[in-house]
């Protein structure tokens, strides 16, 4: 039975691969195997939607904020105020224009990932470029006690010069101490071994959390960059897809269903499983490699992935919060691609402050 379920396996990782059924609204998304080292816990789900509609939204976003940017549409300009709070023009205490090329490379890099292929300039090991781990459930991720002997690099168990075992904490123990200086907790160390790939050899490392089960209950994905690994950073960036990820959402897929009325909230079209996946992408995609760090995270805890939160953002915190991105990228592909239908009339709304208005063009 085992070997069955194996070669089962082997045979849907390659049928999983399926093309867009229409042409897409911008560039086509990647071959997910072009881009990820997909794990087999991915076996089951249809990842090349996730791409394909994570790249439509990427595009989509990026011309809005192109437009906005650039003055040349006033829904773009609405845009980068609603979702970002940026204004193109100085307000009355003259603290605007704000700089809107961090929010047009981070739109620009996560397409370029998605669309072309194109690794964040962060992803070398050996000297090689490689492609990021993505995981589908946490099945692989070992926890361990942090006083358990510590497993090495290269997978072998460490030891001190008389053969006595190394613990977790001690090998560790200056990302433990800068862990529990940001968390005030220790960390839960988890152990995952990366198997070998044409990009680089097999090796183990260590992730560190705040918690045992990395998809504990409301957990939706995570992405692992520079982490944890005493003497160097995480060579392999590692995203974590959890499986409640794939049901949540109010869509099933990017386009589902056309607005309705005036006032709907984006929300109501947020695509299940696109949306973690390209939440997870704004912290991979926009590598910063003169900060040597992920540039976009989560700054606006704990409502940062609402909507409510996300519009209430100022300029400093929404240009740095990935859900800010997917929303902008949402509103921008709804306003662009999927007119409303309204009392029988198709109309073209705007999602610049979360909820659908009435784009009005014209003098
Ligand atoms: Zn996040």
């Amino acid at each position: 039975m085992h070997v069955f379920n194996f070669l089962i396996f082997g045979v849907q990782s390659w049928v999983v691969q399926t093309v867009h059924a229409a042409s897409p609204n911008g560039p086509p998304g990647s071959n997910v195997f072009d881009i990820f080292d997909v794990d087999q816990s991915c076996v089951s789900r249809d990842l090349q939607k996730l791409v394909n509609e994570a790249t439509e939204m990427a595009y989509a976003g990026s011309l809005i904020v192109n437009q906005g940017a650039t003055g040349q549409s006033l829904p773009g300009v609405a845009y980068l105020y609603g979702l970002f709070g940026a204004a193109a023009a100085p307000d009355d205490e003259g603290t605007r224009p704000k700089d809107f090329s961090t929010l047009q490379t981070c739109f620009q890099r996560t397409l370029n990932f998605l669309a072309y292929g194109v690794q964040p300039s962060g992803n070398v090991f050996n000297g090689k470029t490689v492609k990021p781990r993505l995981y589908c459930d946490d099945s692989s991720f070992q926890h361990q006690a942090r006083q358990a002997q510590a497993t090495q690099l290269d997978g072998q168990l460490a030891t001190d010069g008389n053969g006595d075992p190394l613990s977790i904490e001690l090998v560790y123990s200056s990302d433990f101490l800068d862990f529990i200086e940001k968390n005030a907790a220790f960390p839960e160390p988890h152990l995952v071994n990366i198997p070998q790939t044409s990009d680089h050899p097999a090796f183990s490392q260590y992730i560190f959390t705040d918690r045992a089960q990395l998809c504990a209950p409301g957990r939706y994905g995570q992405t692992f960059r520079a982490q944890t690994h005493s003497g160097g950073e995480n060579p392999v960036p590692i995203i974590l897809l959890c499986p409640d990820c794939f049901s949540y959402g109010n869509s099933p897929s990017l386009g589902f269903s056309a607005p309705t009325y005036v006032g709907q909230s984006l929300d109501d079209f947020l695509p299940k499983g696109t949306n973690t996946f390209l939440h997870e992408l704004f912290h991979f995609a926009p590598w910063w490699p003169s900060a040597n760090a992920i540039f976009t995270g989560d700054p606006a805890y704990p409502q940062k992935d609402d909507l409510a939160g996300v519009t209430t953002l100022l300029y400093d915190k929404a240009s740095t919060n990935a859900q800010s991105y997917v929303y902008f990228g949402l509103a921008a592909w709804y306003s662009l691609y999927k007119p409303a239908n309204i009392n029988g009339q198709s109309q073209t709304l705007v999602f610049n402050n979360g909820y659908g208005e009435i784009l009005y063009e014209g003098p």
